[in-house]
């Protein structure tokens, strides 16, 4: 928990997560900052002053605030806002784009208000670039493995928790073990995930999404939402 002072100010990376109308003319909004975690603050006159915030304030920017708590005391206000980093390459695609703010709706819903997530930051800009690169369904899987594992439930693909073997003629995913296990280690009703583990290094240099590396993409991804839904209760869309 970040303990707020009154009169201190902050200043630091931050992409939006959340934007809220607060009466007519304010927003509320959530920042996940580089240094600070996620961060609330209002911003006063956003509608009709657009120009104040230089029209940055947008989800898939990477952005430059600053805010501070009012002597008076109340809501942290947004002084200043930049932009650092548009990302045109994600905003001139769609398939892109789309995954990106389900990135940053998930993102919203897993870290609350105040609690920082060690590495969060870098994670997101490093995806952002990636996917404006890279094949997006691949980047997409290898941003919600490392997301699942920032927030402490790493899911190994490439083999058996249970007996570590890496063959077998299906692997089933367990939620309650935190990764796979095997048709001899898994217990009763059984849903397939997978005909064969995925190697580790999967994830570490781009897939081409062919013969079975299509099949893992798939089933991979369908296991972090999985993951999500039962170790967070979020569904990452
Ligand atoms: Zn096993």
């Amino acid at each position: 928990m970040v303990v707020k002072k009154i009169g201190e100010s902050l200043k630091d990376q931050a992409f939006l997560l959340r934007s809220v109308p607060y009466g007519d003319d304010h927003r509320i909004l959530s920042f996940l900052t580089a240094s600070h975690g996620r961060v609330e603050a209002i911003a006063l006159g956003a509608k009709k002053s657009s120009k104040r915030f230089s029209g940055v304030l947008d989800f898939l920017h990477c952005l430059e605030i600053e805010t501070q708590v009012p002597r008076r005391g109340g809501l942290t206000q947004l002084l200043h806002c930049e932009l650092r980093e548009p990302y045109e390459g994600v905003r001139a695609d769609y398939e892109a784009t789309i995954i990106a703010l389900k990135w940053i709706r998930t993102v919203s819903r897993v870290v609350p208000e105040g609690q920082s997530v060690p590495g969060l930051f870098a994670l997101l800009q490093e995806g952002l670039s990636s996917l404006a690169v890279y094949r997006r369904d691949w980047v997409d899987v290898v941003f919600l493995r490392q997301l699942l594992g920032r927030l402490g439930f790493l899911l190994d693909l490439s083999r058996c928790v249970g007996c570590h073997r890496d063959r077998a003629e299906a692997f089933y995913f367990s939620p309650e073990e935190g990764g796979l296990l095997c048709e001899a280690c898994h217990p009763g009703p059984k849903i397939q995930a997978l005909a064969g583990a995925i190697p580790a290094d999967f994830w570490e240099r781009e897939s081409n999404g062919a013969g079975e590396e299509g099949d893992w993409l798939r089933a991979s991804r369908a296991i972090f939402a999985a993951g999500f839904r039962h170790y967070l209760g979020v569904d990452p869309g």
